[in-house]
């Protein structure tokens, strides 16, 4: 792979604040800038190198001098940012001494740094991180009231259900009537005709005939069909960015290299087996039988008012039986206070506990604001 090196103009943000005012001076500079070309303070020690989309390619012979200098050093005097090619530091005089910023831990090169391809940082990241920051938490308390809200407003509709429909009060009330419902089907057996593909147990074949229950898919024969061949043939090549090396000096050295460009071309043709099917009838026996079935005739029903109740008068004849019974007892009660908000209520129970409930008799009713019975207890 052919490589090729492109060096490129970073940028680098003032972080200066001054005394009068708390807003940084953040003045975007050209990379290799010194000192801020707005306030004039000194590049800001550990300063951060980006490298925007529309970086400027550095072409001037000087400045490409410059940017494969290397790193820039920082004074261990004055801390003042200096380029390779000086000896002696522009700003105090103070002559470079890399043993002695080594014994004394100050000043030194300032660092280069390699990223991977569209790794390189476009922005400067603190300021941009402020910002960030900022936001989202004015938006993430709006969010977490309005989660509260809509919390208390379900809490709130619940609570208005439950008070509605489910709340129960408890009443004194008495025994004042009663009531219940008995009824039951009766069926009768038939002989009946029916036809299918086959005879149920219990059924009398009277006849059966061939006749097409259905298709099946049969292999006919194969039509043979031309299909295109592609492959990815390589055409050319394309340069990408293969990676990026921030100097250190306010410039950055981006790597191009070449890389194969393959496109979809048709290389020849195949035969391809496509498979013809038919349908063909497939046949059955279809069958007609007399069979037994029970149909339902009469639904006697009794009811009444009284404490004795009886299931409906009803003789069974032969080829009869009965299919289901339905019966259900009620008590009526009423509240022993006069002022109590219920008139009449009902409340339906099982046979034994409906017998065994005498007129006056008194409960606690516990009942629901629509006026349904939900328990009868007994009083404490
Ligand atoms: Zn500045
Ligand atoms: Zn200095």
């Amino acid at each position: 792979m052919a490589k090729k090196t492109v060096f490129k103009e970073g940028k680098w943000r003032c972080t200066h604040i001054d005394l009068s005012g708390e807003e940084a001076c953040n003045f975007e500079n050209r990379g290799p800038a010194l000192k801020c070309e707005k306030c004039g303070k000194h590049r800001p020690k550990n300063v951060e190198f980006y490298l925007p989309d529309n970086a400027k390619i550095i072409r001037d012979k000087d400045e490409l001098y410059d940017a494969k200098a290397g790193a820039n050093w920082s004074c261990m005097h004055c801390n003042y940012d200096n380029k390779a090619t000086s000896d002696t530091c522009v700003h105090c005089d103070t002559p470079r001494d890399t043993e002695y910023e080594k014994w004394i831990n100050l000043g030194g090169e300032l660092s280069t740094k390699s990223y991977a391809a569209g790794q390189a940082p476009k922005s400067s990241k603190t300021l941009k991180q402020k910002a960030d920051e900022y936001v989202p938490v004015r938006s993430r308390l709006k969010k977490y009231l309005k989660i509260a809200a809509i919390a208390l407003g379900v809490i709130l509709i619940i609570w208005f259900i439950y008070a509605q429909f489910f709340a129960t009060s408890e009443v004194e009330v008495k025994v004042v009537g009663y009531s219940w419902e008995r009824s039951m089907t009766v069926e009768e057996e038939r002989t009946v005709s029916e036809e299918g593909w086959n005879v149920p147990s219990g059924g009398r074949q009277k006849r059966r005939e061939r006749k097409q229950s259905g298709t099946k898919e049969v292999y006919d024969h194969s039509e043979w069909d031309e299909e295109p061949i592609y492959e990815d043939v390589m055409v050319g090549t394309q340069q990408v960015e293969c990676g990026t090396v921030d100097n250190g000096n306010g410039t950055f050295e981006t790597q191009y290299c070449d890389e194969p460009v393959y496109e979809s071309q048709q290389t020849g043709t195949r035969e391809v087996e496509r498979k013809i099917y038919r349908d063909e009838p497939v046949y059955d026996y279809w069958y007609t039988y007399d069979i037994e079935r029970w149909f339902e005739i009469a639904n006697p029903k009794s009811s009444g008012s009284n404490h004795t109740a009886k299931w409906p008068d009803y003789k069974l004849k032969s080829k009869e039986r009965i299919g289901s019974e339905y019966e259900s007892y009620t008590v009526l009660v009423e509240p022993i206070s006069g002022d109590s908000d219920f008139g009449t209520l009902t409340y339906e129970l099982s046979e034994s506990e409906w017998n065994g409930m005498d007129m006056g008799e008194i409960f606690i009713a516990k009942v629901r604001k629509s006026g349904t019975v939900k328990a009868l207890l007994p009083p404490n």
